[in-house]
């Protein structure tokens, strides 16, 4: 059918177009770089074919040789192909080559531009790329990750001499040299500069300075790729207009253990507070068949979990199906699942563990009960039930099974500084698939179920969530990271 070229935006998901979103959801195939948001693919079809062929850095590449030919066998088999870039596709991201390549082969495209990082980075730090009396012209220039293959590109004498603002992607490297090529051609070497790294995701970091100096500010700060350099009087508007806080996470890197299908919300919330996510999705659940029972003669339905909520809203097909006994949910996070598919759970206890259920339900006669739940659970909610007399049928409708982890993620996550847990099987399947964390890794459970499987792995838990959701574990991260402050 069609090439997509998308731009994916800077690094805030909240950045992608509209347009985007709907490509993304709808692509058989997404060929994606490195330097796209993070929680860019959540709204892919689980079906859809995702294709890593990004780059990391200077580093290792998909050469674009091989990036082609996939472009090509996928655009002509047929199918809906996304090849999505970060920032937008059409300023140093190759994407006139892919549209040549294609435009030669045959292969209809389509263009969705994207916010490019040369004024997004600078717009978080609170720089306007133009600006009445400062700057009536702009120019996105590339300065090479590798100095060494700079050869002639860049015409120095003609940048220096540019009334405007000069905007350097890439080239954090290659800093110096910059700013020497530019006061040799005559630009002042006070200057403003100022480098945004990471602009628009959680952890942007900025080094301010002047040509004279910025080279060695940056390397102090430790500045890495992805960055882009801004140079001119308008750089210097960043300590007036600077507006894009760092949330209390940032510089911290949190690993997320869920299943992919449920990570989004957690993962997206930490990175909200700066943080860094690894996603190390060690478990997938995996849907079971099952028939919903005649439930006219049950007087009271448990839903043990999220998971358990979605599926059986799925099983049941309508609401109404589920229409006769009082409906328990073991915690607020099922009771939400639940309210998204439009019922009103009666029983809800503030603490998501069944044993909070067993109290919640105390006073109430139960004769004849349905626990839909994970194909194997703890046995704490039908040993209770059963022994008050009640007449008790599970409902088995998921598994959760281990899902290997690439190598990356395996690394990413070993060096990141906390690993947080959000179930037991999550806690079983992560230690299989990646090892215990790390000596100094800081590993945060979700609550006591969690905490118990970590311990019979031999990992005590630094931090337990007070409120058993991903909310509590979330701020028990926040008050590790400072305690005592209210957020
Ligand atoms: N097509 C992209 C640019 C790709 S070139 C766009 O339109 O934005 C890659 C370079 O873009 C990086 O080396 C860096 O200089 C810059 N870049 C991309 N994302 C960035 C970000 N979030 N913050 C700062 N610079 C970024």
């Amino acid at each position: 059918m069609t090439v997509h070229l998308v731009g994916a935006g800077p690094g805030d998901a909240g950045l992608m177009t509209a347009r985007a979103l709907e490509l993304i959801a709808r692509a058989d195939v997404i060929l994606y770089d490195r330097l796209i948001p993070d929680g860019a693919l959540d709204g892919a079809r689980e079906d859809a074919l995702l294709i890593d062929v990004g780059k990391v850095g200077g580093g290792a590449q998909v050469p674009q040789e091989a990036t082609n030919r996939l472009l090509l066998e996928h655009g002509r088999d047929g199918r809906e192909v996304v090849r999505l870039k970060g920032g937008d596709p059409f300023v140093f991201g190759r994407g006139g080559e892919e549209a040549q390549l294609l435009r030669r082969a045959g292969v209809a495209f389509t263009v969705v531009p994207g916010v490019t990082a040369g004024v997004a980075a600078p717009a978080y730090a609170g720089i306007p790329v133009t600006q009445r009396g400062m700057a009536a012209a702009v120019a996105f220039v590339t300065g090479h990750e590798d100095p060494a293959k700079e050869e002639t590109q860049v015409d120095w004498p003609a940048l220096a001499a540019f009334p405007g603002t000069l905007v350097f992607y890439m080239g954090v490297r290659g800093l110096d040299r910059i700013a020497q090529q530019l006061v040799a051609g005559g630009r002042l070497p006070q200057e403003p500069v100022t480098v945004v790294e990471r602009g628009t995701f959680g952890d942007q970091r900025t080094v301010g300075g002047t040509l004279d100096d910025i080279a060695g500010l940056a390397g102090e700060a430790g500045v890495r790729a992805p960055a882009i350099t801004v140079v001119g009087p308008v750089a210097a508007l960043h300590e007036q207009l600077a507006w894009f806080g760092a949330g209390p996470l940032a510089g911290r890197s949190v690993v997320v253990t869920r299943a992919r299908a449920q990570a989004s919300s957690l993962a997206a919330r930490l990175r909200e507070l700066g943080a860094r996510v690894v996603e190390a999705p060690a478990i997938r659940v995996e849907p079971l068949e099952a028939q919903l029972p005649d439930l006219a003669g049950f007087d009271l339905l448990c839903v043990t979990s999220p998971n358990g909520a979605r599926r059986l809203l799925e099983v049941a097909r309508d609401a109404r199906a589920l229409a006769g006994p009082a409906i328990a949910a073991i915690g607020p996070g099922t009771a939400d699942a639940l309210r998204a598919g439009g019922i009103h759970a009666d029983v809800v206890p503030p603490r998501a563990v069944a044993e909070s259920l067993v109290e919640a339900l105390a006073g109430r006669e139960v004769r004849r009960a349905l626990i839909a739940r994970a194909e194997t659970a703890r046995d704490v909610l039908p040993v209770a039930l059963r022994e008050r007399g009640a007449e008790v049928e599970i409902l088995p409708l998921y598994r959760t099974v281990p899902e290997p982890l690439a190598d990356a993620a395996r690394e990413a996550a070993r060096a990141a500084d906390y690993v947080t847990f959000t179930s037991a099987s999550s806690a079983r399947f992560y230690v299989e698939a990646a090892g215990a964390p790390a000596e100094g890794q800081r590993i945060v459970s979700i609550g006591p179920i969690t905490s118990d499987a970590l311990r019979q792995r031999g990992l005590e838990p630094h931090l337990q969530a007070a409120e058993h959701t991903p909310d509590g574990l979330v701020a028990a991260l926040l008050a590790d990271v400072a305690p005592g402050q209210l957020f």
